[in-house]
Parts: structure tokens; sequence; C-alpha cells
């Protein structure tokens, strides 16, 4: 059955950053302690403003959480570091000398019971090719919006469907519901990892800022000069608001008062749930051989969109679970010892059951059940491009938003998160400069 506490919630962090109190007087509220509020934080603290983070979890990172199995630092939310030519946390890391490494492009295929043989690979990799050739011809697409399956080719042959599932399982949702026009925005070649995991990075950047854990905002009151935040029964004035929570969480609880504009709502509410989930598998002898590669699993009884195997050269393997799964399970209430159940069955299809001689499951991951992410990423579905475009606006020139939602050529993504909140921290730190030119300039290398 679904626990309150969502699986990947039961594990402390395997770094805890020393944060500093809160100022008594901020002049801009930080709601959100993931990847874009510790990038507004630092954007904001490197410009000498006075800034408060109030983040309503026990940690910091939100999404982005590394906690240390059997000795492992594992993430159970994000792990690649994307599209490594803009991602801001990439060109951060290289510059603090962080341990980043190129993904590995080699991939596995097994078909079956058996290993995939090279014609079999090649037809895969041919009908990937065709695919992205043909979505990226379409990619911003600027006629009436609809959804990017149809952007896919006719005759994609037998590996078409594994082709989609797998598309799906990268945006969240299945490509019938995913816009076109924001499809396929953004370049996912060329990741990264990071050795000690992405939440342990995100957590090192947020060391030394003033951020209250424990802290959910309750309501946020911008209908005077200042703004107003209320944590429970703490109450927070500033002269601007940086929002960070997730979409899924800020459509499920308006915390607004007045209520947003109406073009800014509608934005919020029109965004889809991606879902993308990993039960963490600790398997010594899976047959994969080689650090960080892909394996795809085709023609088993029990669909599986994904294996990410050998991460970090370690005997950790991420199942991946898509939204079809995802939906599947949650219809028959089905909690993480349903997913262990589910992920075994389609292990010992592929694999026969003595195979699975020494396999565990230590953690699952359950976004979509937890209350202050609803979700893994937020989804453009068609006819709702340009909402993202709509957040960057600032409502009354004292509410933000920042957050992987915004980021439009780094969808879904910790780096567009990180890129979002950077870009509000400079348009606050502009805003308030202009106003009263308190504010000093910004060093460089936030
Ligand atoms: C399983 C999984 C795998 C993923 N894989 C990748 C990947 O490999 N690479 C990648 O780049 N991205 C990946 N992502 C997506 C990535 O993790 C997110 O896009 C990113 O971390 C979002 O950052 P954010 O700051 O926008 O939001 P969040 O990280 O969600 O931060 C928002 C913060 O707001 C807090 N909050 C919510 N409500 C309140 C409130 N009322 N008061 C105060 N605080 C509140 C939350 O607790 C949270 O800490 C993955 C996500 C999941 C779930």
């Amino acid at each position: 059955m679904r626990t309150s506490r969502p699986d990947h919630e039961r594990w402390r962090p395997s770094v805890a950053p020393r944060l500093a109190p809160l100022p008594d007087d901020p002049e801009v509220i930080v709601v959100g302690a993931g990847a874009a509020g510790v990038a507004a934080a630092r954007g904001l603290a490197a410009r000498g403003v006075r800034v408060a983070v109030l983040e309503a979890r026990d940690r910091v990172g939100g999404r982005l959480v590394t906690v240390a199995l059997r000795g492992h630092p594992v993430d159970l939310g994000g792990h690649w570091l994307h599209a490594g030519p803009i991602n801001p946390l990439v060109r951060l890391g290289t510059q603090r000398g962080e341990p980043l490494r190129v993904a590995a492009q080699e991939s596995h295929l097994w078909v079956g019971r058996r290993r995939g043989r090279p014609a079999e690979a090649a037809a895969l990799g041919r009908a990937f090719a065709v695919a992205d050739r043909a979505m990226s011809t379409q990619a911003g697409w600027a006629g009436p919006d609809r959804p990017a399956a149809t952007a896919l080719p006719p005759g994609l042959g037998p590996w078409g469907r594994r082709v989609e599932r797998v598309h799906g399982l990268v945006s969240g949702q299945s490509l019938d519901r995913v816009s076109l026009q924001d499809f396929p925005s953004m370049e996912y070649g060329d990741n990264r990892f990071i050795a000690g995991g992405y939440g342990g990075y995100l957590a090192r950047l947020a060391q030394g800022l003033p951020i209250a854990l424990g802290t959910p905002v309750t309501s946020i009151d911008w209908s005077g000069p200042d703004v107003r935040v209320q944590a429970g029964p703490r109450s927070f004035t500033a002269r601007a608001v940086i929002v960070t929570i997730p979409t899924m969480v800020l459509r499920a609880a308006p915390l607004f008062t007045p209520a947003l504009p109406p073009e800014v709502a509608d934005a919020i509410t029109g965004f889809a749930t991606g879902i993308y989930e990993h039960a963490v598998l600790h398997w010594p002898s899976c047959p994969f051989r080689g650090a960080d590669r892909l394996a795809s699993l085709v023609g088993g009884r029990e669909p599986s969109p994904g294996l990410l195997t050998r991460i970090d050269g370690t005997p950790f393997h991420f199942f991946e679970l898509d939204a079809p799964m995802a939906a599947a399970l949650d219809a028959r209430g089905a909690g993480p010892d349903g997913v262990r159940r589910l992920v075994r069955t389609a292990l010992a299809a592929h694999f026969g059951a003595r195979a699975l001689h020494d396999l565990s499951i230590p953690a699952v991951s359950a976004w979509r059940h937890d209350p202050w992410a609803r979700g893994s990423w937020a989804v453009v579905p068609p006819g709702h491009a340009g909402a993202r475009a709509r957040l960057q606006a600032p409502v009354a020139d004292r509410v933000w938003f920042a957050g992987e939602a915004l980021s439009r050529l780094q969808w879904g993504t910790a780096g567009g998160a990180y890129e979002e909140g950077t870009r509000a921290a400079a348009a606050v730190a502009e805003r308030l400069r202009s106003s009263d030119g308190l504010v000093t300039p910004a060093p460089g290398g936030t």
C-alpha cells in the first residue's frame, strides 16, 4: 500500500551542507531549495542581496537527492547532467573541479532471453536515427500545435514501438500527450555523470546559504507593495519572492493572495505531470558489463522501458518506470513492494529466475506521491506551448517564478532549473537595483 512518506525519503542524504541562519530583514524570499532555489540564492547572495530561502523538506536538493546505499552514493532523483554544452551545472562543476565524467555512448540490447544480435542492434540504432531526424527537423514546429507522436515517421519497422516508448520515458509522458511545438527542445546528447551523485553536488552548492529547512510556505500575499510569505506560524516580509515550487504542487494547492492573473494561473495548471521513476537494483551478477550503459530489454511479456546498468562501475542499476507503468501500478494500489514484484517478474522473464539469486531492490522512488514534488517534471501537452515563457515574466514586479518547468532548451532537467533560478536572481537584483540603487554588482561564477 502507498505510505505517506515516499520510499525515496527514507534515507538521509549523503551530503548535508552547513546552512546559515536567515537574515532578520530579507529583501528577497526564495521558496524551495532545489536546483532553482539554490541557484537563485547563490545568484542573489553574490550580488549582495539579503535572501532567505524557505524549504518544506528537512533537506536541500528537491528532486535531486543522493543517499548512501551499502556505502555507495546513489541518486534517487535526477542523475544525468544532460546537455553538457549548455548545462550551467556542467560549466560550474568544471570550474570547481567537480568529478564529472562523460556518459558512456555504448549500450546493450537484450531480446527475449538472449543478447541482441549485431544486426538487431543496428536496426534499433537506425530506427532511433530515423525518428530523431524526423523529430529534430520539426523542432520548434511553428504550425498549429499537435502531439509530438505525429512527427514520428511511419514505417519505423518492428523497432518503432521501442523507439516511441523510450521517447515517452524521456519525455515523462507518451508522445501523444506531449506538444510538438515544445519538442524536441533539448539536445540530450553529450551527457555527464558526477561521482558522488547529482544530489550530493547540489548539496555542496548550498553550503553556507541562508536556508530554513522544514518550513513549508502556506501562503504568499502580494496585494501590497511588499510580499508577505507565511510558513505556518512564521511570517516573512520582503520586496520580492522567487517561487520554485514544482508546478504540480502549485496546481494542487493555490498559495497566492490575490489569485494570480488568469494567464499565469492557466500556464501553471495547464502543464501535465511527467512521470519517471526508478527502482534501484543491487545486482552484482547482472549480465551487463561496462559502467553507466543503457540496456534495452525487448520482447519480454512485461514491457520494460529501460535499464541504466552498473552506475559508476558499481553493482547498482536503475530499472526505469515510465508513465504507463506507474499508472498501471497505481491503479492496482501497488506500493514499493508491488514495484519490486513487477521488476522481478520482468527481469525473470528475460534472464530466468536463477539469474536473480543476488538481486535486491533497496529503493524505489515515488516522486508522483511526494507531496513536495507530485511528479518528476512538468510536461507541456499539445496546445500549451508558450506556458514556459509566460511564467518567466514577473507578476507585478514582486513575484518571480523559477524551476525546471520554465526552461525550454533544458526542459525537465536540473540544469534547466538551475539556469532559471540564475535568471530570476539576476532579474530580481536588477529590479531592486533600479528602484533604489542599493545593490552591488554581481561577481561572476555563481
Ligand atoms: C526519478 C527522477 C529522475 C530524474 N532524472 C533527471 C536526470 O537524470 N537529469 C536531470 O537533469 N533531471 C532529472 N530529473 C528532473 C530533475 O530532478 C528536476 O527537473 C530538477 O531537480 C527540478 O529542480 P527544481 O528546483 O525546479 O525543483 P525541485 O527540485 O522540486 O525544488 C523545489 C523545492 O521546493 C520545495 N517545496 C515545494 N513546496 C514547497 C512549499 N510549499 N514551501 C517550501 N518549499 C516547497 C520542494 O521540497 C523542493 O525542495 C529527474 C527527476 C526524477 C524525479
